[in-house]
């Protein structure tokens, strides 16, 4: 008896600790490590895309130094779901500490596909798990429970530790008519609720938005209406991963007699590791090969375009300055965006649209009812429900920037009187600790942001991590000035080349000059419609310069191209 005793004060003598690495009082790049005295998994490791002043990076990811530092205890990566800013940098985590990773079957078919490209593959340990599964890693004991959201196969994670159980919802709404019929699975969520919950992490993205969001399947009277009203051509342009927007699209493609082409490479990734999963239903014989689109009637075909967010060398931008191969928008096709447009990304998505519409084409986008796009977060009263059904003794709210992180944490107050002692605002870098005692807030940790320069978006991304400070310290910096003439849109003279820390003007006056010359060449290569379009024209010469000067320096100096207007 007296053994027990002691052996249960060793037990809860060790700390519970939640250290967000990112996600936290920002928008993407979710990642956070749950720590029980020395043993430590990992939830999720997400990427951002960069804001405009970021240019000359491609992507975002969280500082992995915590991680690294604590290697050994390190016992896996868990994955909710496939989106981006949850699996974005999986690669880059893989390559700082080799860690098996879990996750579902379709989550970790876009793992594989990322770590593919960085020719990761046959080194990483990835573990196929089921809603309903549970796993043991350590002290942990993790169950996944099935979530529904905008993307097929989403989990949220029960976290059974010698102090208490966690739950962390991953991204969510309450869907109440799935198109895959897989309902959120309410009732292992209360199951845990019941039996009482130590701490309740809860995606806070939509906290803003009252009542309830619509169901995935509201998008289809409008979707059924492009099928009834276009007279020609239909291109409907979504997130790849969006399975069940693409579902409903097939399916009114084959009432309809239209044949369905895939343009752009994510699209034509994704819908093939979906259908090989079972996931996504391709009624037979419908598919159309990209090339053969333009020479089949408009009136029987809707092109699936992946790029809603105006990316400049994504499928969509393309077809918008008619740079795409398999297809040219010609007056009359109508061409819907099925995504919202996210903040940030609107200038550039503006942009696009005014070269659709200029190109003739009737475009659908924003919002309307019945809606193009539904969103794939909770809002209020579903975050409410969440809360009701699990009544946390801690509460911390997640994803989202701190203004929705802190409605949501006010949405929590009623369960003030329901059992909930406490709700802690934490940012990435701040800790919680949790132990016999209660909770608090703990020590930080060194967190931050890694900028990643991995050429263009659809080239073959070739290197694994470069720090910005590194690269900047290393390899310096190198500025293309491009001075274009408002009236005629051609450029002024040769372009200017600034660099700091890249090359001695010596050792790089040769090099410098034909940069300057490549450079012309870009822009002179380019259609008038590119050239118009700064976002275009700054990627093409930023990825035409990088291979350029690796080619002659192999060197990686982070390039900035900057247009003026004269
Ligand atoms: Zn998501
Ligand atoms: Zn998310």
């Amino acid at each position: 008896m007296r053994l027990l005793l002691i052996f249960n004060f060793n037990m809860s003598d060790k700390k519970l600790q939640i250290i967000p690495l990112g996600g936290l009082g920002e928008f993407g790049m979710n990642s956070m490590a749950v720590r029980y005295g020395d043993d430590i998994i990992v939830l999720d490791a997400g990427m951002m895309f960069p804001d405009a002043e970021l240019l000359g990076v491609d992507i975002v990811t969280p500082d992995f130094n915590y991680l690294e530092q604590n290697a050994a205890h390190v016992r896996g990566l868990i994955l909710t779901h496939g989106h981006e800013d949850h699996i974005g940098a999986v690669p880059f985590l893989l390559a700082q500490i080799p860690i098996p990773v879990y996750g579902t079957a379709f989550t970790l078919a876009l793992v594989e596909r990322r770590l593919e490209e960085h020719e990761m593959l046959d080194e990483a340990k990835l573990h196929t798990v089921k809603p309903g599964q549970k796993l043991q890693l350590g002290p942990f004991a993790i169950e996944f429970i099935h979530v529904t959201h905008s993307i097929v196969h989403c989990v949220a994670l029960a976290i059974t530790t010698p102090l208490g159980v966690i739950i962390h919802t991953g991204d969510y709404k309450v869907d109440p008519t799935p198109t895959d019929n897989e309902l959120f699975d309410l009732h292992t969520l209360a199951e845990y609720g019941k039996r009482g919950v130590l701490l309740l992490m809860s995606d806070s993205t939509n906290v803003d938005r009252p009542g309830y969001t619509e169901s995935e399947r509201a998008v289809g009277p409008r979707i059924e209406d492009l099928f009834v009203r276009s007279p020609r051509r239909l291109v409907i342009s979504c997130f790849s991963s969006s399975i069940h927007r693409l579902q409903q699209i097939l399916d009114f493609a084959d009432e309809y007699g239209r044949k369905v082409a895939f343009i752009g490479r994510s699209m034509i990734n994704t819908s093939e590791i979906a259908h090989d999963l079972g996931l996504l239903r391709i009624p037979n014989g419908i598919l159309l090969r990209p090339q053969d689109l333009m020479q089949t009637a408009p009136s029987k075909t809707v092109a699936i375009v992946s790029g809603t967010q105006g990316e400049p060398m994504s499928a969509l931008s393309r077809v918008a300055v008619d740079n795409n191969k398999h297809l040219s928008i010609e007056p009359g096709d109508c061409v819907a965006l099925s995504a919202r447009i996210i903040p940030g990304n609107e200038k550039a998505i503006y942009r696009m649209i005014n070269h659709l519409s200029r190109r003739g084409a009737d475009v659908v986008y924003g919002t309307m009812n019945p809606p193009i796009h539904v969103s794939g977060h909770g809002s209020a009263e579903e975050l409410r429900l969440v809360l009701n059904l699990v009544r946390p003794k801690y509460f911390v709210p997640i994803h989202g920037e701190y203004r929705q992180m802190a409605r949501h944490a006010k949405l929590a107050q009623h369960l003030s009187y329901l059992g909930l002692e406490e709700t802690f605002l934490l940012e990435s870098g701040d800790t919680l600790e949790i132990d016999s005692d209660g909770a608090r807030k703990g020590e930080p940790v060194t967190v931050g942001r890694v900028c990643i320069d991995s050429g263009t978006l659809d080239e073959v991304v070739e290197d694994i991590v470069i720090r910005d400070r590194r690269h900047l310290s290393e390899d310096g910096f190198v500025l293309p000035i491009i001075a274009i003439d408002k009236h005629t849109g051609h450029c002024e003279g040769l372009p200017e080349i600034v660099s700091r820390g890249f090359m001695s003007m010596e050792d790089g006056s040769t090099v410098m000059q034909e940069a300057r010359q490549l450079v012309m060449k870009t822009l002179d290569s380019s259609t008038p419609e590119e050239r118009s379009d700064w976002g275009v024209m700054q990627e093409k010469i930023r990825a035409d310069l990088k291979r350029f000067l690796i080619k002659q320096t192999s060197r990686r100096p982070l390039i900035m191209p900057v247009i003026l207007e004269v």
